[in-house]
């Protein structure tokens, strides 16, 4: 398997022409809205499987209307962030995990699963043409996205025997505008995710099943739908892109709930090293199954003491409100608590580089001008 990248520009697209896009990006930071100027590339087919690695201009797929991923839903992606150290370099964070991720979202979507190798010399082929777009200032990074569909022009009920992977990032700020805390609406008509079903893969019609809630949370005035489980409708999941965890008071000791990662919700990166840096921190940490109403009793009594969403697009954010029908528990005070403010710094620190805690989680692609 060739895992070198070859750079291909296209003749009207020579490097320096998009630095206004580049520019403006970096000046007018907002989630998702402006792409890198290239993108990697890697194709599969049954005969030579991955092969083809290249870096192209950002620029359209001529997709067929038969291509197998329009009907059968066979795509899968990653969301992933480079940072800026303080000294000016560059590293992915934790892009093994994203990786292992990826290719266990491909085999649960019966898809060729992408070789690290590939997945990782992506991110450093990309970087090496536009590390340039790797915002400064802590907290702002690039977010990558790496994705997968399946390309075969054909009909039929079985997997694609061909696949598109490919790779582009976007200068990314913080994700909510405002105070860092959220409000989330439980909702009680949809589930997510069951049992034997797909929401530990990170594949696209999850997505397009939760955008209903969504919505509805959003016309709620809150932020985010809080999904319950698909079986007793009692047990906290977790919100359309993130985890969330529960900080309460027990026995006179801070302990911090997460629910399991047991097949119906994501594994986060950014949940897991959360969870790594609270055990630093002498947080007692507790993966177990979180019911609503012990979220809701604890509100009330005051033993909730904070709660949080995290995500690799997000990091940490306090989760201020939990709406459930017409009862409305407010977390603490209604306002992100001091623990918030020490994981949410502790975790930059890591992400960044501050700290040279974990230094094996960044994913070193050396210094690049900010220019
Ligand atoms: N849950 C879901 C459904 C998500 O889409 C995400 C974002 N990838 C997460 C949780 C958080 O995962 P991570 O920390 O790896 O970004």
């Amino acid at each position: 398997m060739n895992s070198t990248f070859l750079f291909t520009e296209n003749s009207d697209t020579k490097s320096g022409d998009d630095d206004g896009p580049r520019r403006e990006a970096l000046r007018n930071l907002r989630f998702g809205a402006a792409p890198t100027s290239h993108m990697a590339s890697v194709v599969f087919n049954r005969e030579f499987g991955w092969h083809d690695p290249r870096i192209v201009p950002f620029g359209a797929f001529k997709i067929s209307p038969m291509s197998r991923a329009l009907h059968y839903g066979q795509g899968i992606f990653e969301g992933m962030k480079v940072y800026r150290s303080p000294d000016g370099s560059l590293a992915a964070f934790r892009p093994d995990l994203h990786a292992a991720r990826f290719a266990r979202s491909a085999e649960r979507m019966a898809m060729p699963p992408l070789p690290q190798e590939l997945f990782i010399g992506a991110v450093d082929a990309l970087l090496a043409v536009d590390g340039t777009w790797v915002p400064e200032g802590r907290g702002s990074a690039l977010y990558m996205r790496p994705f997968m569909f399946a390309t075969e022009e054909a009909l039929g009920f079985r997997p694609s025997d061909q696949y598109q992977f490919c790779l582009f990032g976007s200068p990314a700020g913080t994700y909510y505008d405002g105070p860092p805390s959220i409000r989330v609406w439980v909702t009680r008509e949809f589930t997510r995710a069951a049992l034997g079903g797909t929401g530990a893969a990170k594949c696209i019609g999850n997505y397009g099943g939760s955008l209903l809630a969504h919505t509805q949370a959003v016309a709620a005035g809150c932020d985010q739908a809080l999904w319950l489980d698909a079986v007793e409708h009692e047990f906290v999941e977790e919100l359309g892109g993130m985890n969330v965890l529960a900080l309460f008071k027990m026995a006179g000791r801070a302990v911090l709930v997460t629910p399991p990662t047991s097949g119906t919700i994501l594994d986060g990166v950014t949940r897991s090293t959360l969870l790594d840096l609270a055990g630093e921190l002498d947080l007692v940490v507790e993966q177990r199954p979180l019911r609503l109403d012990e979220v809701q009793a604890g509100a009330d009594s005051g033993e909730l003491l904070e709660m949080y969403a995290c995500g690799t697009a997000v990091g940490l954010t306090s989760i201020v409100e939990v709406k459930d029908g017409d009862r409305i528990s407010v977390v603490g005070d209604g306002q992100p608590g001091p623990v918030a403010r020490m994981l949410r710094e502790r975790l930059l620190d890591v992400q960044h580089g501050y700290s040279t805690d974990h230094a094996d989680w960044r994913h070193g692609v050396g210094a690049v001008a900010a220019w």
